[in-house]
């Protein structure tokens, strides 16, 4: 083999005239296709590591809405009652409109999510009872954890790779698990007093959930499933606005899997709470999503490649589901 069988006839000349060797070209090949497999297998990582490059900042608390459902608590967050022992903590003016729930039993509460943390949720939740509080994140993304250990006990889906990286009673976050430096925010370390199983039934007294994990969006992403009520409450696995299912961790063979038994489980008149409202000009509420949501999610993610959506962008690539919710993938190999 020569350079002119492989290169253009005035480079093939240009690289023998100044000494070049096969062997030299072959490794410089090599190793401009190694970092382009690099990049490919790693894009996941890299496209965060770019947003946290170009994008990352402090978060400001962005102006009141004129309208809103619930009642506001101070001039950040507004509560909304479910019923009478039940409430949605919103953060309408943190950028990325978190709620997060708060269940009360007759002996003890549950916290589904602690906030972004931009302010301290514990007064919002004290100020709606004073019985010991459990609090379990969704998942452990920086807009979930805010106040995780900070209530009397603190709950985490039980999972062995979690587990075995406790010291000292605690877990400290990983960058690409909490991603929080999308926020400036250096990972949290936070105590652990239990870990709660897939199906497990955890009784508040008077009142019971089932803990449902429900890994796609992150591998160790939980729901709250209460069957006396028909709710269940799904964090960032559903939600009216772009699923982000292309960052570090996310499975879209997980996602499918969780969307399948999910409809399976569930009664088709199920209200989903998740933890991101609709983006304005949507009046602020506690996102509730419906059964059909989950059969449209199910319907993309089964049918990616097979269908002819409409895909915006190159990555992620983004798919419509249903109403505002669409989907953002990447490249099927990161996400398997
Ligand atoms: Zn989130």
């Amino acid at each position: 083999m020569s350079f002119s069988d492989v290169l253009p006839y005035e480079w093939a000349a240009n690289v023998e005239a100044k000494g070049c060797d096969v062997k030299r070209f072959g490794w410089a090949v090599l190793l401009v296709a190694g970092c382009a497999l690099v990049a490919l297998g790693s894009a996941p990582v890299l496209y965060f590591e770019g947003l946290v490059w170009t994008q990352a900042k402090v978060p400001q608390v962005e102006p009141r809405p004129d309208r809103a459902r619930g009642h506001w608590v101070d001039d950040y967050f507004l509560v909304e009652s479910l019923d009478d022992h039940t409430f949605a903590i919103g953060e309408p003016r943190y950028y990325q409109g978190n709620y997060s729930y708060l269940l009360i039993g007759a002996d003890r509460a549950l916290l589904f999510d602690a906030g972004s943390g931009l302010r301290d949720i514990r007064p919002v939740v004290r100020s709606l009872t004073t019985l010991p509080v459990t609090v379990l994140p969704s998942h452990l993304h920086f807009d979930h954890v805010g106040a995780l250990g900070r209530f009397e006990r603190t709950a985490l889906a039980d999972n062995a790779h979690l587990r075995e990286r406790i010291v000292a009673g605690e877990l400290t976050l990983t960058r690409y698990e909490y991603l929080g430096a999308l926020d400036r925010q250096s990972p949290p370390h936070f105590r652990v007093d239990d870990w709660w199983r897939d199906g497990e039934e955890v009784e508040l007294g008077g009142r019971s959930v089932t803990i449902l994990h429900t890994p796609g969006h992150t591998p160790t992403s939980v729901s709250v499933w209460e069957p006396r009520i028909g709710r269940l409450f799904v964090g960032d696995f559903l939600y009216p606005g772009e699923l982000y299912a292309f960052l570090p961790g996310a499975s879209l063979a997980a996602y499918e899997k969780t969307s399948r038994r999910l409809l399976w489980l569930l009664p088709v008149d199920v209200k989903l709470y998740a933890a991101h409202m609709q983006e304005p000009p949507a009046i602020p509420m506690a996102p509730v999503m419906a059964y059909a949501d989950l059969q449209a999610l199910l319907g993309v993610l089964a049918s990616r490649s097979a269908a002819s959506f409409d895909i915006q962008g190159r990555y992620p690539q983004v798919y419509p589901i249903r109403g505002p919710m669409t989907l953002a993938t990447g490249f099927p190999w990161n996400l398997r």
